[in-house]
Protein backbone atom coordinates (compact mmCIF):
# COMPACT_ATOMS: atom_id res chain seq x y z
CA UNK A 1 0.00 0.00 0.00
CA UNK A 2 1.66 3.84 -1.16
CA UNK A 3 1.95 6.13 1.33
CA UNK A 4 -1.20 9.04 1.01
CA UNK A 5 -0.83 11.93 -0.92
CA UNK A 6 -1.33 15.40 0.97
CA UNK A 7 -3.00 18.28 -0.48
CA UNK A 8 -2.84 21.44 0.86
CA UNK A 9 -5.53 23.66 0.05
CA UNK A 10 -9.42 22.37 -0.15
CA UNK A 11 -10.97 24.47 -2.69
CA UNK A 12 -12.34 23.24 -5.57
CA UNK A 13 -9.03 22.88 -6.97
CA UNK A 14 -8.01 20.55 -3.77
CA UNK A 15 -11.40 18.86 -4.14
CA UNK A 16 -11.01 18.17 -8.11
CA UNK A 17 -7.50 16.23 -7.15
CA UNK A 18 -8.83 14.43 -4.01
CA UNK A 19 -11.97 13.60 -6.21
CA UNK A 20 -9.43 11.72 -8.65
CA UNK A 21 -7.07 10.15 -6.25
CA UNK A 22 -9.70 8.63 -3.88
CA UNK A 23 -11.77 7.28 -7.39
CA UNK A 24 -7.99 5.68 -8.38
CA UNK A 25 -7.87 4.06 -4.86
CA UNK A 26 -5.34 6.38 -3.34
CA UNK A 27 -5.52 7.16 -0.25
CA UNK A 28 -5.67 11.14 0.40
CA UNK A 29 -5.68 13.71 3.48
CA UNK A 30 -5.99 17.52 2.87
CA UNK A 31 -5.57 20.47 5.16
CA UNK A 32 -7.09 23.72 5.41
CA UNK A 33 -6.27 27.05 7.19
CA UNK A 34 -9.80 27.61 7.00
CA UNK A 35 -12.77 26.59 8.99
CA UNK A 36 -14.43 24.91 6.06
CA UNK A 37 -13.51 23.09 2.49
CA UNK A 38 -14.19 25.36 -0.45
CA UNK A 39 -11.72 28.38 0.12
CA UNK A 40 -13.41 30.88 -1.91
CA UNK A 41 -16.90 28.95 -2.53
CA UNK A 42 -17.96 30.41 0.30
CA UNK A 43 -21.31 31.21 2.55
CA UNK A 44 -21.55 33.66 5.43
CA UNK A 45 -24.14 34.19 7.97
CA UNK A 46 -25.26 37.08 9.82
CA UNK A 47 -28.05 37.26 12.15
CA UNK A 48 -30.76 36.24 9.78
CA UNK A 49 -29.26 36.29 6.73
CA UNK A 50 -26.65 35.30 4.42
CA UNK A 51 -24.48 36.13 1.27
CA UNK A 52 -22.43 34.14 -0.79
CA UNK A 53 -19.88 36.68 -0.69
CA UNK A 54 -17.28 34.85 -2.69
CA UNK A 55 -18.21 32.74 -6.39
CA UNK A 56 -21.74 33.37 -7.29
CA UNK A 57 -22.32 30.22 -9.18
CA UNK A 58 -20.13 27.68 -11.29
CA UNK A 59 -20.40 26.78 -15.07
CA UNK A 60 -20.73 22.81 -16.03
CA UNK A 61 -19.23 21.80 -19.23
CA UNK A 62 -16.40 19.48 -18.63
CA UNK A 63 -17.38 15.42 -17.78
CA UNK A 64 -15.14 15.34 -14.56
CA UNK A 65 -16.58 17.86 -13.15
CA UNK A 66 -20.57 16.98 -14.00
CA UNK A 67 -19.72 13.50 -12.70
CA UNK A 68 -19.17 15.08 -9.67
CA UNK A 69 -22.18 17.20 -8.53
CA UNK A 70 -24.39 15.10 -9.93
CA UNK A 71 -24.85 13.37 -6.85
CA UNK A 72 -25.45 16.94 -5.77
CA UNK A 73 -27.56 17.92 -8.27
CA UNK A 74 -30.08 15.11 -7.61
CA UNK A 75 -30.45 15.65 -3.97
CA UNK A 76 -31.13 19.62 -4.51
CA UNK A 77 -27.64 20.15 -2.81
CA UNK A 78 -26.48 21.92 -6.20
CA UNK A 79 -29.44 23.63 -8.17
CA UNK A 80 -29.99 25.75 -11.35
CA UNK A 81 -30.09 29.92 -11.06
CA UNK A 82 -32.31 30.86 -13.88
CA UNK A 83 -31.33 34.79 -13.48
CA UNK A 84 -32.78 36.54 -14.73
CA UNK A 85 -29.48 37.69 -16.31
CA UNK A 86 -28.79 41.23 -17.98
CA UNK A 87 -25.72 44.01 -18.36
CA UNK A 88 -26.35 47.50 -16.65
CA UNK A 89 -24.04 50.32 -18.35
CA UNK A 90 -25.18 53.93 -17.10
CA UNK A 91 -28.51 53.18 -16.08
CA UNK A 92 -29.36 50.83 -19.18
CA UNK A 93 -29.83 47.40 -18.76
CA UNK A 94 -29.61 44.52 -21.39
CA UNK A 95 -29.66 41.40 -21.94
CA UNK A 96 -27.69 37.77 -20.87
CA UNK A 97 -24.22 38.47 -22.12
CA UNK A 98 -24.26 34.54 -22.44
CA UNK A 99 -27.87 32.86 -23.16
CA UNK A 100 -26.31 30.05 -23.38
CA UNK A 101 -24.78 29.37 -20.03
CA UNK A 102 -26.33 26.88 -17.43
CA UNK A 103 -25.32 28.60 -13.84
CA UNK A 104 -25.38 26.44 -10.74
CA UNK A 105 -25.61 27.26 -7.13
CA UNK A 106 -25.58 25.26 -3.67
CA UNK A 107 -28.51 25.38 -2.10
CA UNK A 108 -29.39 27.00 0.51
CA UNK A 109 -25.57 28.50 -0.47
CA UNK A 110 -22.57 28.43 -2.49
CA UNK A 111 -20.87 26.55 0.53
CA UNK A 112 -23.41 23.88 0.33
CA UNK A 113 -20.95 22.68 -3.32
CA UNK A 114 -18.10 22.83 -1.56
CA UNK A 115 -19.55 20.48 1.46
CA UNK A 116 -21.12 18.18 -0.57
CA UNK A 117 -17.67 17.72 -3.17
CA UNK A 118 -16.01 17.55 0.62
CA UNK A 119 -18.30 14.69 1.68
CA UNK A 120 -16.67 11.54 2.92
CA UNK A 121 -12.74 13.10 2.43
CA UNK A 122 -10.42 13.03 4.94
CA UNK A 123 -9.92 16.95 5.41
CA UNK A 124 -7.98 18.71 8.45
CA UNK A 125 -9.46 21.89 8.48
CA UNK A 126 -8.10 24.72 10.88
CA UNK A 127 -4.78 23.81 10.44
CA UNK A 128 -2.17 26.34 8.52
CA UNK A 129 0.78 24.24 6.68
CA UNK A 130 4.20 26.24 7.12
CA UNK A 131 6.59 24.17 6.10
CA UNK A 132 7.15 21.42 3.53
CA UNK A 133 10.47 19.07 4.03
CA UNK A 134 11.22 15.99 2.11
CA UNK A 135 13.03 13.10 4.03
CA UNK A 136 14.07 9.70 3.35
CA UNK A 137 10.79 8.20 4.55
CA UNK A 138 8.52 10.70 2.27
CA UNK A 139 7.18 14.36 2.77
CA UNK A 140 6.27 15.83 5.90
CA UNK A 141 4.19 18.69 6.59
CA UNK A 142 4.96 21.23 9.46
CA UNK A 143 2.13 23.38 10.70
CA UNK A 144 0.48 25.60 12.95
CA UNK A 145 -3.74 24.30 14.30
CA UNK A 146 -5.97 27.45 14.77
CA UNK A 147 -7.06 28.20 18.46
CA UNK A 148 -4.21 26.61 20.47
CA UNK A 149 -2.03 27.35 18.32
CA UNK A 150 -0.60 23.69 18.15
CA UNK A 151 2.37 22.72 16.63
CA UNK A 152 1.55 19.84 13.69
CA UNK A 153 3.52 17.38 12.26
CA UNK A 154 1.98 15.20 9.59
CA UNK A 155 3.59 12.80 7.41
CA UNK A 156 5.55 10.68 5.40
CA UNK A 157 3.07 11.30 2.13
CA UNK A 158 3.65 10.00 -1.10
CA UNK A 159 3.49 13.27 -2.98
CA UNK A 160 2.26 17.01 -2.00
CA UNK A 161 -0.13 18.65 -4.34
CA UNK A 162 -0.41 22.69 -3.45
CA UNK A 163 -3.17 24.32 -4.27
CA UNK A 164 -3.10 27.17 -2.48
CA UNK A 165 -3.28 31.14 -4.45
CA UNK A 166 0.02 31.25 -6.04
CA UNK A 167 1.55 33.94 -3.83
CA UNK A 168 0.76 31.97 -0.87
CA UNK A 169 2.45 28.61 -2.26
CA UNK A 170 5.28 30.34 -3.67
CA UNK A 171 5.90 31.45 0.46
CA UNK A 172 5.44 28.50 1.72
CA UNK A 173 7.81 26.87 -0.89
CA UNK A 174 10.34 29.63 -0.04
CA UNK A 175 9.79 28.70 3.98
CA UNK A 176 11.05 25.83 2.73
CA UNK A 177 14.05 26.01 0.65
CA UNK A 178 12.22 24.57 -2.27
CA UNK A 179 13.02 25.50 -5.85
CA UNK A 180 12.41 23.91 -9.00
CA UNK A 181 9.37 24.20 -11.34
CA UNK A 182 6.84 24.08 -8.88
CA UNK A 183 8.42 27.45 -7.20
CA UNK A 184 9.49 28.93 -10.29
CA UNK A 185 5.67 28.56 -11.78
CA UNK A 186 4.08 29.62 -8.43
CA UNK A 187 6.47 32.85 -8.87
CA UNK A 188 5.58 33.15 -12.87
CA UNK A 189 1.51 33.35 -11.51
CA UNK A 190 1.90 35.21 -8.43
CA UNK A 191 0.50 38.32 -10.13
CA UNK A 192 -2.36 36.16 -11.76
CA UNK A 193 -5.04 36.81 -8.83
CA UNK A 194 -6.37 39.94 -8.64
CA UNK A 195 -8.57 41.30 -5.44
CA UNK A 196 -12.03 41.86 -5.01
CA UNK A 197 -14.42 44.01 -2.40
CA UNK A 198 -17.47 42.84 -2.08
CA UNK A 199 -20.25 44.43 -0.34
CA UNK A 200 -22.99 42.08 1.08
CA UNK A 201 -26.54 44.14 2.15
CA UNK A 202 -29.67 43.61 2.87
CA UNK A 203 -32.35 45.96 2.52
CA UNK A 204 -35.88 46.34 3.95
CA UNK A 205 -37.58 45.22 0.83
CA UNK A 206 -36.39 43.38 -2.52
CA UNK A 207 -34.57 46.27 -5.92
CA UNK A 208 -37.01 46.50 -8.43
CA UNK A 209 -35.22 46.24 -11.38
CA UNK A 210 -32.39 44.24 -9.78
CA UNK A 211 -33.54 40.77 -10.21
CA UNK A 212 -31.05 38.34 -10.74
CA UNK A 213 -27.55 38.53 -11.34
CA UNK A 214 -26.33 42.04 -12.84
CA UNK A 215 -22.92 42.24 -14.90
CA UNK A 216 -22.32 45.90 -14.83
CA UNK A 217 -19.56 48.13 -16.70
CA UNK A 218 -18.74 50.69 -14.06
CA UNK A 219 -15.80 52.15 -12.80
CA UNK A 220 -16.71 51.08 -9.48
CA UNK A 221 -19.34 47.66 -9.22
CA UNK A 222 -18.47 44.58 -11.56
CA UNK A 223 -21.39 42.63 -10.53
CA UNK A 224 -25.06 43.07 -8.50
CA UNK A 225 -27.02 39.75 -7.37
CA UNK A 226 -29.68 39.19 -5.63
CA UNK A 227 -28.84 36.41 -3.36
CA UNK A 228 -32.04 35.97 -1.87
CA UNK A 229 -33.32 35.25 -4.85
CA UNK A 230 -31.10 32.50 -5.81
CA UNK A 231 -32.73 29.30 -5.40
CA UNK A 232 -33.71 27.57 -1.85
CA UNK A 233 -32.96 31.69 -0.25
CA UNK A 234 -36.75 32.13 0.20
CA UNK A 235 -36.35 35.34 -1.81
CA UNK A 236 -34.63 37.67 0.86
CA UNK A 237 -33.75 41.38 0.11
CA UNK A 238 -30.00 40.20 0.55
CA UNK A 239 -27.79 41.74 -2.68
CA UNK A 240 -23.92 41.00 -2.94
CA UNK A 241 -21.97 43.36 -4.74
CA UNK A 242 -18.48 43.11 -6.34
CA UNK A 243 -16.16 45.87 -7.45
CA UNK A 244 -13.91 45.94 -10.60
CA UNK A 245 -10.41 44.84 -9.89
CA UNK A 246 -8.87 48.23 -10.43
CA UNK A 247 -11.33 50.07 -8.08
CA UNK A 248 -10.67 46.71 -5.27
CA UNK A 249 -6.41 47.17 -6.01
CA UNK A 250 -7.41 51.57 -5.32
CA UNK A 251 -9.38 50.85 -2.12
CA UNK A 252 -8.08 47.46 -0.70
CA UNK A 253 -6.66 48.96 2.39
CA UNK A 254 -9.82 51.14 3.75
CA UNK A 255 -11.99 49.95 6.11
CA UNK A 256 -14.11 47.03 4.58
CA UNK A 257 -17.27 49.10 5.98
CA UNK A 258 -16.72 51.50 4.16
CA UNK A 259 -16.18 50.22 0.96
CA UNK A 260 -18.83 48.49 1.67
CA UNK A 261 -21.05 51.95 1.69
CA UNK A 262 -19.49 53.22 -1.33
CA UNK A 263 -20.60 50.24 -3.14
CA UNK A 264 -24.39 50.56 -2.26
CA UNK A 265 -24.16 54.41 -3.28
CA UNK A 266 -22.54 53.08 -6.62
CA UNK A 267 -25.78 50.28 -6.82
CA UNK A 268 -28.37 53.26 -6.48
CA UNK A 269 -26.23 55.46 -9.11
CA UNK A 270 -25.58 52.72 -11.87
CA UNK A 271 -29.30 51.48 -11.62
CA UNK A 272 -30.43 54.63 -11.79
CA UNK A 273 -33.25 54.29 -8.63
CA UNK A 274 -33.40 55.22 -5.07
CA UNK A 275 -32.56 51.99 -2.88
CA UNK A 276 -34.70 51.04 -0.14
CA UNK A 277 -33.70 51.38 3.32
CA UNK A 278 -30.49 49.64 4.48
CA UNK A 279 -30.96 46.94 7.54
CA UNK A 280 -27.28 45.07 7.03
CA UNK A 281 -24.38 46.22 5.68
CA UNK A 282 -20.65 45.06 5.80
CA UNK A 283 -17.96 44.41 3.43
CA UNK A 284 -15.44 41.49 2.78
CA UNK A 285 -11.90 41.86 1.35
CA UNK A 286 -10.64 39.08 -0.98
CA UNK A 287 -7.31 39.61 -1.58
CA UNK A 288 -6.30 36.62 -3.94
CA UNK A 289 -10.03 36.59 -5.54
CA UNK A 290 -10.05 36.74 -9.79
CA UNK A 291 -7.37 34.77 -12.37
CA UNK A 292 -6.45 36.91 -15.10
CA UNK A 293 -4.46 35.03 -17.79
CA UNK A 294 -4.79 32.16 -19.19
CA UNK A 295 -3.08 29.53 -16.65
CA UNK A 296 -0.15 26.81 -17.79
CA UNK A 297 -0.09 24.59 -20.26
CA UNK A 298 -2.16 21.23 -19.10
CA UNK A 299 -3.77 23.18 -16.51
CA UNK A 300 -0.88 22.19 -13.38
CA UNK A 301 2.44 22.07 -12.87
CA UNK A 302 4.08 18.72 -11.19
CA UNK A 303 7.77 17.72 -10.50
CA UNK A 304 7.65 14.59 -11.22
CA UNK A 305 11.18 13.90 -9.48
CA UNK A 306 10.28 15.43 -6.16
CA UNK A 307 6.32 14.47 -6.45
CA UNK A 308 5.54 17.62 -5.77
CA UNK A 309 2.65 19.51 -7.56
CA UNK A 310 1.17 22.82 -7.82
CA UNK A 311 -2.86 23.65 -8.90
CA UNK A 312 -5.52 25.74 -8.95
CA UNK A 313 -7.85 28.53 -10.93
CA UNK A 314 -4.94 30.80 -11.75
CA UNK A 315 -3.27 27.87 -13.93
CA UNK A 316 -6.47 26.91 -15.91
CA UNK A 317 -7.48 30.90 -16.09
CA UNK A 318 -10.03 30.97 -13.65
CA UNK A 319 -13.36 30.12 -12.19
CA UNK A 320 -14.83 26.99 -10.07
CA UNK A 321 -14.95 24.69 -12.99
CA UNK A 322 -11.48 25.59 -13.88
CA UNK A 323 -10.23 24.73 -10.39
CA UNK A 324 -11.56 21.74 -9.85
CA UNK A 325 -10.51 20.86 -13.33
CA UNK A 326 -6.75 21.42 -12.35
CA UNK A 327 -7.18 19.55 -9.48
CA UNK A 328 -8.41 16.65 -11.55
CA UNK A 329 -4.92 17.42 -14.09
CA UNK A 330 -2.73 17.37 -11.24
CA UNK A 331 -4.10 14.66 -9.91
CA UNK A 332 -3.91 12.67 -12.98
CA UNK A 333 0.24 13.20 -13.35
CA UNK A 334 0.58 12.16 -10.01
CA UNK A 335 -1.40 9.21 -10.82
CA UNK A 336 0.89 8.39 -14.25
CA UNK A 337 4.39 8.63 -11.97
C1 LIG B 1 -15.57 37.57 -5.22
C2 LIG B 1 -15.39 36.36 -6.08
C3 LIG B 1 -16.35 36.06 -7.05
C4 LIG B 1 -16.20 34.94 -7.85
N1 LIG B 1 -17.19 34.60 -8.74
C5 LIG B 1 -17.09 33.45 -9.43
C6 LIG B 1 -18.20 32.99 -10.21
O1 LIG B 1 -19.28 33.57 -10.21
N2 LIG B 1 -18.03 31.85 -10.94
C7 LIG B 1 -16.86 31.15 -10.92
O2 LIG B 1 -16.76 30.11 -11.58
N3 LIG B 1 -15.80 31.54 -10.16
C8 LIG B 1 -15.91 32.66 -9.41
N4 LIG B 1 -14.88 33.06 -8.59
C9 LIG B 1 -13.61 32.34 -8.66
C10 LIG B 1 -13.66 31.00 -7.91
O3 LIG B 1 -14.17 31.18 -6.63
C11 LIG B 1 -12.25 30.44 -7.86
O4 LIG B 1 -11.73 30.37 -9.17
C12 LIG B 1 -12.13 29.05 -7.22
O5 LIG B 1 -13.01 28.89 -6.15
C13 LIG B 1 -10.67 28.85 -6.80
O6 LIG B 1 -10.49 27.58 -6.21
P1 LIG B 1 -9.02 27.13 -5.74
O7 LIG B 1 -9.16 25.81 -5.11
O8 LIG B 1 -8.07 27.28 -6.89
O9 LIG B 1 -8.55 28.22 -4.68
P2 LIG B 1 -9.18 28.61 -3.25
O10 LIG B 1 -10.65 28.50 -3.27
O11 LIG B 1 -8.59 29.95 -2.91
O12 LIG B 1 -8.61 27.50 -2.27
C14 LIG B 1 -7.33 27.60 -1.70
C15 LIG B 1 -7.43 27.07 -0.28
O13 LIG B 1 -6.11 27.05 0.29
C16 LIG B 1 -6.25 27.34 1.67
N5 LIG B 1 -4.94 27.77 2.16
C17 LIG B 1 -4.22 28.86 1.81
N6 LIG B 1 -3.03 28.86 2.46
C18 LIG B 1 -2.99 27.73 3.23
C19 LIG B 1 -2.01 27.16 4.10
N7 LIG B 1 -0.80 27.73 4.31
N8 LIG B 1 -2.31 26.00 4.73
C20 LIG B 1 -3.52 25.40 4.54
N9 LIG B 1 -4.47 25.89 3.70
C21 LIG B 1 -4.21 27.04 3.04
C22 LIG B 1 -7.31 28.42 1.72
O14 LIG B 1 -7.91 28.49 3.02
C23 LIG B 1 -8.28 27.95 0.64
O15 LIG B 1 -9.35 27.19 1.18
C24 LIG B 1 -15.04 34.13 -7.72
C25 LIG B 1 -14.11 34.41 -6.73
C26 LIG B 1 -14.30 35.50 -5.88
C27 LIG B 1 -13.33 35.74 -4.76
Amino acid sequence: MSAPIAIVGAGLAGLGAAHTLRTAGREVRLFDKGRSAGGRVASRRRERWQFDHGAQFATVRTAEFAAALAPLQRAGQVQRWLGPFRTLANGRFGGDPRPEAERWVGVPGMSALARGLAEGLSIATEVKIETLRREADGWWLGGVAAGGGAMVREGPFAAVLLTLPPPQAQALLAASGLGGPVAAAAGELAAALQPCLAGLVAFAEPVAGAEGGLFVADDVLSWIAHDGGKPGRGGAATYVLHATAAWSLANFDHQPAVNAAALVAAFARVSGRALPAVVHVEGHRWRYALASGDGVPGGAVVDRELGLALAGDSLVGGRVEGAFGSGVAAARVLLAH
